[in-house]
């Protein structure tokens, strides 16, 4: 960034400068820009004469020929830029101000990613509306008594006045969205009179959960949990795990954790790994406290993330569920952070800022210091390192809740009950599949794999059809009459002729994927009514609950899907589930291929039997003497996670050691790999006193190429006490990166692809 005026500041001494009690005047601003602070903190700023700023305070300043939104990050400025340089703060905004303790937060997280600080403050003023006071809110409604006919509607102009007949008004962006229907229909309906403007009122607060409704009555090893739970909120920074089997009523007991916190007047954030999984929690939530919680997440519309972010930053939103993104909502009192699921891949954040969700939670709430609950009925191991060597207390629910059983799992051995050429049932999994709707009860097929089949090959010369964009074959979606990448979304009809060798005789699907499966179902119980739920196949959360409901209400008989079915579902009657492939997520696997596998598997099984009928899973596998299968099996899991965890310690592997890893990529494969390679060649290599670190690579990655991108990888060993960061910093600012190169760092990663 070139700019005269606004000069950055130096790095502040904190220690050395005496807190300025009389008003401050200069400040230092950091601005939401996603590039690195050539020095400090910010950029200097005069405040002019009668402005009283604080830090956090949100202001308006100038930068160049713009004017930027940013936040007082230090009073006194860095001293650095003389006067006669210093440009004017042009307004203070009148908006809640970013609290200290997501400030220092930004900070944190900025340093330990190595992102740029404004990069990560990007992330907490994600909503630049919302720091605008709340403003009345144009709506649109067909106007009465006009004659819609007249105009002789456009199917698409049919369609919103439709949708607008029995729905309240809406703003225009809002109608032309649900309506599916371009924003210059509802203009065009606008300016010709069928439809006019009303104006709401700016959005009511969000209703008060009522933290006594409903308790639950907990069984005594719950109630236990819960008091363990509810006694560290308001007792500053503590981490627990809640470790429970599947359906031992983990969420009950962190709701008595949730209501001692808004009896204390304090915030609740509660982060899912999975927006999939909410429909259901909401519900259960408001059976427990008479409300809907605010929600944070992808799903919602611009004008509900603006009413969301300022409600929190108002401190009016007392319980937010939300997405990895809500650690950076602006709460003013938070009290408690609750991550479910905390063992969950999709926590990390693998685009732009690279971050672990769960990681920082801990970290924002030390920051805060609040209590913070992680809950999964598969740790990680790296939570679980932490219950060992004593940073967080482990509170366990051993079983499940009213006596229902764990289900009792088996592996059926392929090799001795291989299924009938080209198809993928076993004998004796169609058997009990069979049994289970005999007995009027419900069949769940697992296979974590969207689409019909997984590779797709030419008949006359097996040329095998692959994305133009990536490295990485093109997966048929026959439901969708289309070949899709699955990296990068690349889609298109089955050719008619093959590109290679141009015969027409077609093509041969090899392996199965969910679609695939729902077939051979069709052909074995052509009777039986099914289900697929895989997240191509539904349309959006409202599908997902609506597929949900009518498998609770026995509509279904055998539901087929991929991950989206493993996660915190409660279906009563279903009492089968069969596992397809239970190697799959083993092959080829990294370092954390057997932990995921296992946790998958292990909630998937969970599914079965979560009532007073008892259930079975069936794991298809080739392997039945890997250790995940033998660990499903014997239902040992701490002699999986203890075996796992010796594996990762004698590798100095997370989270026994530490990893970074580099991703070099950029449109010219020649320069990527000389900037690859000049790296490599700089890596801290055998530094004095630092022996054991070290740096594999340059190598192409799995995916070689990308969306059109040459990638290399480096990755960086180091043992847990190496400032990884320093390190990383150092060896960075060395390299030249030309611009068309770029260079991403990913401390901690989980894709090693
Ligand atoms: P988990 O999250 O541990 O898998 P859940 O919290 O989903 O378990 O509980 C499983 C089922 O048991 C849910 O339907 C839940 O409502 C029910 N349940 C758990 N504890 C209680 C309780 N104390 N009273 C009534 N129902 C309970
Ligand atoms: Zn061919
Ligand atoms: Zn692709």
């Amino acid at each position: 960034m070139t700019n005269k005026t606004a000069r950055p500041a130096a790095a502040p001494q904190h220690d050395l400068l005496p807190l300025p009690d009389r008003q401050a005047d200069r400040v230092t601003v950091l601005l939401p820009l996603p590039v690195p602070l050539p020095v400090g903190e910010g950029y200097d700023y005069r405040v002019p004469a009668g402005m009283d700023l604080r830090e956090g305070d949100i202001v308006e300043v100038p930068l160049g020929k713009r004017h930027m939104v940013g936040v007082v990050w230090r009073l006194g400025g860095s001293g650095e830029v003389p006067e006669a340089r210093l440009k004017d703060v042009a307004a203070k905004l009148d908006a809640p101000p970013l609290p200290e303790g997501l400030r220092r937060f930004v900070s944190w997280v900025a340093s330990y990613t190595l992102a740029p600080p404004g990069a990560v403050l990007r992330m907490a003023m994600s909503v630049p509306a919302a720091l605008e006071p709340p403003k009345p809110v144009v709506a649109y409604e067909a106007t009465p008594g006009f004659d819609a006919e007249a105009l002789r509607p456009t199917p698409a102009r049919r369609r919103v006045l439709s949708f607008l007949a029995d729905t309240p008004p809406l703003p225009a962006a809002e109608i032309a969205r649900q309506a599916g229907v371009s924003a210059g229909v509802v203009k065009g309906l606008a300016e010709a009179g069928a439809l006019r403007p009303v104006l709401l009122p700016p959005a009511p607060p969000p209703p008060l959960p009522d933290p006594d409704l409903k308790r639950a009555d907990l069984a005594p090893d719950q109630a236990t949990a819960a008091a363990a739970l509810a006694e560290a909120v308001g007792q500053g920074y503590r981490a627990t795990l809640l470790d429970g089997v599947t359906g031992s009523g983990k969420t009950e007991v962190y709701f008595e954790a949730i209501a001692a916190t808004l009896k204390a007047g304090e915030q609740v954030l509660v982060l899912l790994p999975e927006i999939a999984l909410t429909p259901h929690w909401l519900e259960r939530f408001e059976a427990r406290f008479g409300c809907r919680p605010t929600e944070w997440h992808s799903e919602l519309t611009q004008a509900q993330r603006r009413d969301n972010w300022r409600a929190v930053a108002e401190g009016k939103a007392g319980i937010v569920v939300g997405a990895r993104s809500a650690l950076f909502l602006s709460f003013p009192n938070l009290g408690l952070i609750v991550v479910d699921e905390e063992h969950e891949s999709a926590f990390k954040q693998e685009e732009g800022v690279t971050y672990h969700a769960r990681d920082m939670a801990v970290v924002r709430a030390y920051l805060a210091k609040i209590p913070i609950v992680l809950v999964s009925a598969t740790p990680s191991l790296e939570t679980m390192a932490n219950v060992e060597n004593g940073r967080y207390q482990r509170v366990s629910l051993p079983d499940r809740f009213a006596g229902a059983a764990l289900p009792m799992i088996q592996a059926i051995d392929m090799r001795a009950h291989r299924p009938p050429q080209g198809r993928w049932l076993s004998p004796p999994l169609v058997e009990a599949v069979r049994g289970t709707l005999a007995a009027g009860e419900q069949a769940l097929l697992f296979l974590n794999r969207r689409g019909y089949a997984p590779l797709t090959l030419c008949g006359a010369c097996g040329h095998r059809l692959a994305c133009p964009n990536c490295t990485a074959w093109l997966v048929e979606h026959r439901l969708a009459g289309r070949l899709q990448c699955h990296q990068c979304g690349h889609t298109e009809k089955l050719p008619d002729h093959c590109p290679a060798c141009d015969s027409d005789e077609g093509f041969k699907a090899v392996g199965p994927g969910v679609e695939r499966i729902a077939e051979e179902v069709m052909q074995l119980f052509p009777d039986a009514r099914f289900a697929l739920i895989a997240s191509d196949t539904l349309g959006g959360p409202a599908a997902v609950a609506e597929m949900l409901r009518s498998v609770r209400d026995r509509e279904v008989d055998i539901l087929i899907g991929t991950q989206m079915v493993a996660k915190g579902h409660h279906f009563p009657m279903l009492t089968l589930v069969g596992v397809v492939d239970a190697d799959l997520g083993l092959v080829g696997g990294d370092l954390r291929a057997a932990e995921r596998t296992y946790q998958l598997l292990h909630q998937v099984a969970g599914r079965a039997g979560r009532a007073e009928h008892p259930g079975r899973v069936l794991l298809q596998t080739y392997d039945p003497g890997h250790k995940v299968i033998q660990a499903l099996v014997e239902g040992d899991r701490d002699r999986f996670l203890e075996a796992e965890a010796d594996d990762r310690r004698r590798a100095g592997m997370p989270p026994f050691g530490r990893l970074a890893a580099l991703i070099i990529s950029g449109a010219d494969k020649n320069l990527v790999e000389a900037v690859a390679l000049r790296l490599g060649r700089s890596a801290p290599r055998n530094l004095p006193g630092q022996t054991e670190v070290r740096v594999l690579g340059p190598a192409p990655a799995p995916f070689a190429v990308l969306r059109g991108r040459h990638r290399f990888r480096l990755l960086l060993q180091a043992p847990r006490g190496v400032n990884v960061q320093a390190l990383l910093r150092h060896w960075l600012a060395q390299a030249q990166i030309p611009h068309a190169v770029r260079v991403t760092v990913d401390i901690d990663p989980y894709s090693f692809l």
